[in-house]
Formats: structure tokens, C-alpha cells, sequence
């Protein structure tokens, strides 16, 4: 059985064969700009949806889902066919949700304090299968509107860059997820950054910086070893530059690790001539890894800091703590079982 979000607008000519040449565009309108699925669309003749249906599967089965006591933040664990699980969070503010999609099952960053790491790599995600989170994640949400989409979920984004450029495009495109409201992020793969400057579309980009001097980023993020910062600065702006999007680093606050006064400096020095805006978060807790957060007068004090060194700072609030959904928390079925 083919899967309903992989298949292309040829693919689906071949199976709407025989029928009028307005259903090409129809039934695609309706699968991505409608998010409906084909049994759902009630404008099409009953034994078609009927055919349609039964002749391309979803690719995700929906293993576990949970609601944050708040309601405002839902997670599921995803079963891909091969039996390989992800994660997706949808979050929702007051007027809009944003969702966070995985890019692969697992990661072979091994970043020390991220749970995703700790558990290691399964298998890149196809492009359908990174879609298919969105148009979930739209259904859920509704009637609020899906209006940003961040890849910071499982995975390295730039290491399954063919897969997600195809998924951005087809956003951007055919769901209508304007690039500008999707966002990469990445550990720091050079050669992908790279690669996105010299795509068309402006997608938004987030660089996991976590430490400003090598020797303390060799230890907490190792793919630094293979791209260390001066080489990532350099990608940067570039992107920066060619883009025209504003770049931001991720900082997770990690107890008398990255949190001193002299770190605050350091990450000021790398993201001044970036003009990159930073996002503080911190740390949260993961099994494989022993160092807390840093305590919240830390946080403040650490913020205070960038700013008074002219940098914009913005502190996180962590989402969906309860249930396992805060960054770097997502580990497929490690987390999935109670
Ligand atoms: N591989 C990509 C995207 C996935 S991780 C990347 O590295 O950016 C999404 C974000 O969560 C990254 O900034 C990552 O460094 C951060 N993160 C990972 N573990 C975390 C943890 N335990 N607490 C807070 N943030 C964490």
C-alpha cells in the first residue's frame, strides 16, 4: 500500500486515472491545504474516498498520546511502519499552536544532556513521515491556527537535510506555512548550514550553541570536535547574510557547567558580530545525565548579563515538563512507558 503523504502530485494523477482532470488539484487541496484525509472529503464521489482510502495508508500510528495538566501542550509518540517510534509536541498559546516535529527516529549527536542522544540513532524520517506530524498536529489544534513549525524534536534536521528540504518545501508550498514560520534547528552540522544558503526559501534557523569555548563544547556537544565554533561562526553568517533571517542560539542552563558570569561573556563574544538572538532555557533533567538546571536566580542573572553585553535574551519557559515533552526530553519508548 502506497502512503498517502508520500506519494506526489504525478503518483496521484496515476491513481485519479480516468477521472475528470479538476481531481488532481482537488484531492491535493484537500490533503494539504484542508489537512483532511481522503475519507473525509465529501466533495469527492463516495467510492473514490472509498478507493482512495483504502489504496494509500497513513504512515504514523498514533502508540500514545498525553496532555500536559494544563492542556496546553499535547505529545505523541508516533509508530512509524518499520516499528521505529518518534515524538511530536504540539504547544499551544493563546491565539495559535506551534508544533515541534522529529526529523529522524533517535540522533547520532550523543549530545551528554539530551535524552534523545543518550538512546542513539534508529533511522532518518521520509519527508511524508516529517509532514504527516504537521498535518496531526494541525488536525489537533483546531479551530486554533498552526502557525509555526520548529524542528526541535527528535533528530538533526541538517543530517536528513534531503528529507526536510522536501518537507519545508512542501509546508511552504502546498500546506501554506509561510518558510519564515518554520524553523531548523540544528546541533552545528557545517556543511548543512552551508547547504541551506544556498536554498531559495528563508526558513528560520537555531543553532544549539550551549558553550562558547571549544573545550567545554567538546565535551557537552561532540559533533564540535568535527565543526568546532570558528568554523560555525563563519556558516552563520553566511546564512545570516544570505538569508536575511535572524539567527538564534539555543542555551540550555546547566548547573556551574555553562552558567558562570565568564560563559555569559564568552557566549556574548560569538553572538554579537552574529547580531543572533538567545534563547536561555534550562537544562531539564534527563536520566543519563547528572547535572541539574540552573537554579532560576542563576537563569536571571545569567539573562541580565547578555543583556547588559547587548545581547537580546530571551529566558524559555519550559513546556510540558509533566509529561516528558520539554526539550531534550523526548526518547521514544523509554518515555513512553509510565
Ligand atoms: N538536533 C537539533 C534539534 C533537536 S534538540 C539540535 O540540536 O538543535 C532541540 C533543542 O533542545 C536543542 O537546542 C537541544 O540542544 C535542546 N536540548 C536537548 N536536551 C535538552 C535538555 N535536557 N534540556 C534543555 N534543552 C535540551
Amino acid at each position: 500500500m502506497a502512503r498517502l503523504y508520500e506519494v506526489d502530485r504525478h503518483d496521484l494523477a496515476r491513481l485519479l486515472h480516468g477521472q475528470p482532470s479538476y481531481r488532481v488539484r482537488q484531492v491535493w487541496d484537500g490533503l494539504y491545504r484542508r489537512a483532511l484525509r481522503p475519507s473525509e472529503m465529501t466533495d469527492l464521489p463516495s467510492s473514490l474516498r472509498l478507493r482512495l482510502g483504502e489504496e494509500l495508508g497513513l504512515s504514523l500510528a498514533e502508540e500514545r498520546r498525553r496532555s500536559s495538566a494544563d492542556g496546553q501542550t499535547v505529545k505523541w509518540l508516533w509508530r512509524l511502519p518499520d516499528g521505529a517510534v518518534v515524538e511530536s509536541v504540539l504547544m499551544h498559546y493563546r491565539r495559535r499552536s506551534s508544533v515541534c516535529v522529529s526529523s529522524q527516529a533517535g540522533c547520532a549527536m550523543r549530545c551528554a544532556f539530551c535524552a534523545t542522544g543518550q538512546a542513539g540513532f534508529t533511522r532518518h524520517l521520509s519527508a511524508g513521515e516529517i509532514v504527516e506530524q504537521v498535518l496531526a498536529a494541525i488536525r489537533e489544534a483546531r479551530p486554533r491556527r498552526l502557525s509555526n513549525v520548529v524542528f526541535m524534536g527528535m533528530g538533526e534536521p541538517l543530517a536528513n537535510f534531503e528529507a526536510v528540504w522536501r518537507a519545508v518545501r512542501r509546508l511552504h508550498a502546498d500546506v501554506g506555512i509561510s518558510a519564515r514560520h518554520i524553523t531548523l534547528s540544528t546541533v552545528g552540522i557545517v556543511p548543512g548550514i552551508v547547504r541551506l544558503t544556498a536554498e531559495p526559501l528563508p526558513v528560520g534557523l537555531a543553532v544549539s550553541l550551549h558553550a562558547a569555548n571549544d573545550a567545554l563544547r567538546d565535551r557537552i556537544v561532540p559533533v564540535n570536535r568535527r565543526y568546532p565554533l570558528g568554523l560555525l561562526a563563519d556558516a552563520c553568517r553566511r546564512y545570516v547574510d544570505g538569508s536575511g533571517r535572524r539567527l538564534s542560539l539555543e542555551w540550555a542552563l546547566i548547573d556551574q557547567v555553562n552558567d558562570s558570569p565568564e560563559d555569559a561573556r564568552q557566549l556574548a563574544q560569538f553572538a554579537t558580530p552574529l547580531r543572533a538572538h538567545v534563547n536561555l532555557i534550562p537544562l531539564n533533567p534527563t536520566p543519563g545525565y547528572g547535572a541539574p538546571g540552573s537554579p532560576p536566580a542563576v537563569v536571571s542573572a545569567f539573562a541580565a548579563q547578555l543583556r547588559r553585553l547587548a545581547v537580546n535574551a530571551t529566558v524559555r519557559v519550559t513546556r510540558g515538563a509533566d509529561i516528558d515533552a520539554a526539550c531534550g526530553q523526548l526518547a521514544g519508548m523509554s518515555s513512553a512507558t509510565p
